[in-house]
């Protein structure tokens, strides 16, 4: 999760009309799938692959299975809330005439997973993708950050990956093969204000992601991550005031001048999940239009605008 911060607010400068790139991929801001999409790879790319995506009812990880079954991949999403997984396989099913199973699970929980795994198996027959995408976060002070909440972080985010992982790996890839993509953030880079929790899960999940490229390379299981900049469409992005932050001119400070969507997202996934990177493992590819790099971490001001997006909220 990102705070925005308007350019304005740092540097008493006028900056040039920021340029932007206009050959974005298509995307809708909602958790609805879009309602056209033009392909940049062989939609045949994942022809009859099953993909398994925690967290895939909703934000990033609905677009990442709405994008892998536009390219001919059946998936699994699952997470916590059935109703809303199951509304979500519906559209995503409507939009690409792919099958889509939703499944109850708890990343927490290993047994939750063990089932869910089992189920695929036997609904779907094979698993060739799995893509670590829950996690929990919000903005607080480390000060006022509970043990227990700093704890629950931790349990969804990094020992949620990887008992998600362990189990795919021992009911599947061990002796098939196959691509893990985890979900990270770039927050633990410059140590980002407000966020000791989510950026020290995902160092860790970073971590992770060479030790399994290590240990499971040789079975064929290839290990990468994606570290998403502020994205678009997201409950994060909304929560912070992302669109106003946009029209205040908040992302000029950002190399690509603007935030990412949710389907630039789910194109870097693709290729790490696919044979377009059969030789890419153990890399943590950012796509955060170079925003770690030039993004303001004051932490005095960053209190101030957490205090008054959360008295809103
Ligand atoms: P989101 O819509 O809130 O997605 C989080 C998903 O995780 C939800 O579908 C939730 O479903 C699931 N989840 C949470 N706790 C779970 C648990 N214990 N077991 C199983 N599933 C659980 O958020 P998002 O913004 O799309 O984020 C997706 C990923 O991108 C995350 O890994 C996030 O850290 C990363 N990211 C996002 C941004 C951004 O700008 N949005 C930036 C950097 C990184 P249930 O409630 O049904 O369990």
């Amino acid at each position: 999760m990102y705070i925005f911060v308007p350019a304005r607010h740092l540097w008493n400068i006028s900056m040039a009309a920021p340029q932007r790139v206009r050959d974005l991929p298509e995307d809708v801001d909602t958790d609805d799938c879009m309602t056209s999409y033009t392909h940049i790879y062989s939609p045949d790319l994942l022809k009859d692959q099953v993909a398994f995506i925690t967290g895939g009812g909703t934000g990033i990880g609905l677009r990442i299975a709405e994008v892998l079954m536009r390219h001919g991949c059946d998936t699994v999403i699952a997470s916590r809330n059935l109703e809303k997984l199951t509304e979500a396989a519906k559209k995503l099913m409507a939009a690409t005439g792919r099958r889509c199973l939703p499944l109850t699970i708890d990343v927490r929980q290993p047994q939750t997973i063990s089932a869910a795994v089992d189920e695929t198996l036997k609904e779907l027959g094979r698993i060739d993708i799995l893509i670590n995408n829950a996690a929990g976060n919000f903005l607080c002070p480390a000060i006022s950050l509970s043990f227990n909440a700093f704890k629950t972080v931790l349990e969804i985010d990094t020992m949620g990956t990887f008992n998600t992982s362990k189990v795919v790996y021992e009911k599947w890839f061990k002796d098939h093969g196959g691509a893990i993509v985890n979900i990270s953030a770039t927050l633990g880079y410059r140590g980002q204000a407000l966020q000791v929790h989510a950026g020290s899960a995902k160092a860790a999940n970073d971590a992770m992601t060479k030790h399994l490229a290590v240990e499971w390379g040789p079975s064929g299981v290839r290990v990468n991550t994606l570290a998403p900049g502020p994205i678009s469409g997201t409950e994060g992005f909304h929560r912070l005031g992302g669109n106003i932050a946009d029209s205040m001119g908040a992302f000029s400070s950002i190399p690509l001048q603007r935030a990412g969507n949710k389907t630039e997202m789910a194109h870097s996934v693709l290729f790490l999940a696919s044979r377009a990177s059969s030789y890419v493992t153990g890399h943590i590819m950012v796509a955060d239009g170079g925003s770690w790099l030039t993004s303001a971490n004051d932490v005095s001001m960053l209190l101030g605008i957490a205090s008054s997006q959360s008295a809103k909220l």
